[in-house]
């Protein structure tokens, strides 16, 4: 079937390439597809396949493939100066500039940014950041930081520790000490017989309880995504975030806004934190920053924080690559086009809600048990029965929905059961209409199998 560049790539990976989140012998066994090139919302594969890119590659390209703007910044920063670094006393204009850019973006009370390399650097910088920060205002014992079972903040020690994933968890002896977790408001998934109202309040309060029986005095932070991305686009309950900001407001502890899968304008706002009007104290950032053309992440620091952080002596942190000028470059030229392009008003006015209408509409579908989303993110629950939201048990639907979206040119991921979109920021009525009339064709070929299996 593949052409012959096809299998000298896959010979390539076979031979010498360990892939992220891959079954290495499965991999080996059915090949890598090969992603050769992209344009707008669209990529293409080695096979000339031409693929609607539901997933924005991993969240990140919100403004699509193939901008030239991107790549002519980073050539003339390359060219300018490739690189210095921000240690000991030194900086160069993108990286302050950049600095100022997100300031300017971010709610009143967050004026300052600490530059990393990616999302998980981010939050490796969230634990070290908190704990300093308690440990200057003499409170060295408040180093616990809660966390969400399901949450997702990255892939290094910290990260995955924060992350309540329990496939990470159990290679490499994570999570490490000090930190620990409580129930995720995934209503459709775990509600049961609650409304998702009640259900919302009951997973707020699960904070509550968690501060008390780990002691207010020993608590850092609490650490959440606005909305849950790679745990399945888990849109809390209406309920959930005011619950929570009250349970907040009696406690003194940090609260850590993971945005970097809906900051930068995926809920139509520059921050999940401003879709739910929370009032974070750090937030990690990285994904949409550079709309992914290069590494980037960091975090965004409120003047609270930052306040304490400055009579602190050295803080004995940092990346090589932080704020890394070539990717300072790119960051700047992708927030300009979003500004400039009025990307985010178009997501919130016209784009998001058509595509959210248009997904709904899938609702009528026999297997589907639920359709969500907000702004430019979506989930499609799969379900063997409408009414009590009952699963298939191992049958592995939403692999099996993925591979029919895959070989009929649209990408949407599979969490278990669940099907997630997130596509470019910059995706098109006709597109969505696309995206929509692919996903209902996949989700008819994937009850034709189903049906197939068990005649
Ligand atoms: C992707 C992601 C991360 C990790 O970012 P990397 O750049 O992969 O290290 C952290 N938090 C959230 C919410 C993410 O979606």
């Amino acid at each position: 079937m593949s052409n012959s560049q096809t299998l000298k790539w896959q010979s390539l990976s076979n031979d010498h390439h360990l892939a992220p989140f891959s079954d290495f012998k499965q991999l080996k066994a059915q090949g890598p597809r090969i992603i050769t090139h992209g344009k707008g919302v669209y990529i293409w594969d080695s096979e000339g396949n031409k693929i609607l890119d539901g997933m924005a590659g991993l969240w990140c390209v919100a403004i699509g493939y193939g901008r030239d703007e991107l790549a002519d910044a980073a050539s003339k920063q390359m060219k300018e100066l490739a690189f210095y670094n921000t240690f000991f006393m030194t900086a160069h204009p993108p990286v302050l500039e950049l600095a100022k850019a997100i300031a300017d973006l971010a709610p009143a009370h967050m004026n300052h940014v600490f530059f990393t390399g990616s999302g998980s650097e981010g939050n490796d910088t969230v634990l070290r950041m908190v704990r300093h920060y308690w440990a200057l205002k003499g409170k060295k014992d408040k180093k616990v930081i809660i966390g969400r079972v399901n949450g997702y903040h990255g892939s290094t020690v910290a990260g995955a520790s924060l992350g309540g994933m329990s496939g990470m968890h159990e290679q490499g002896d994570l999570p490490i000490p000090g930190i620990v977790h409580i129930a995720q408001p995934y209503w459709f998934g775990e509600g049961g017989d609650m409304t998702p109202e009640a259900f919302g309040i009951w997973a707020a309060e699960q904070l509550e309880l968690k501060i008390l029986e780990v002691g207010e005095d020993n608590v850092a932070a609490f650490i959440a995504e606005p909305i849950q991305g790679a745990g399945g686009v888990i849109i809390p309950p209406a309920s959930y975030w005011p619950k929570i900001k009250e349970v907040l407001a009696r406690y003194d502890i940090l609260f850590v806004a993971d945005e970097v899968i809906c900051g930068f304008g995926r809920t139509g706002e520059w921050f999940g934190s401003d879709y739910y009007d929370l009032k974070p104290d750090l937030m990690t950032i990285a994904k949409g920053l550079t709309s992914g053309y290069i590494p980037m992440g960091g975090v965004i620091v409120s003047d609270k924080v930052v306040e304490v952080l400055n009579e602190g002596g050295d803080f004995n942190h940092g990346f090589t690559y932080s704020g890394h000028p070539v990717a300072a470059a790119v960051a700047l030229e992708n927030l300009r086009i979003l500004r400039e392009e009025e990307i985010l008003e178009k997501v919130r006015a016209q784009t998001g809600p058509y595509l959210q209408q248009r997904l709904s509409e899938l609702s009528d579908h026999p297997l589907v048990g639920e359709v969500r989303g907000v702004g430019m993110l979506g989930a499609i629950e799969l379900v063997k029965d409408k009414q009590t939201r009952e699963r298939f048990k191992d049958k592995g639907v939403g692999m099996i929905c993925r591979g029919h979206c895959f070989n009929n040119g649209l990408i949407m991921r599979a969490v278990g059961d669940t099907m997630i979109i997130s596509p470019p920021l910059v995706i098109s009525k006709e597109e969505i209409d696309e995206l929509v009339s692919k996903a209902r064709l996949c989700l008819d070929l994937t009850l034709a199998e189903l049906e197939a299996n068990v005649a």
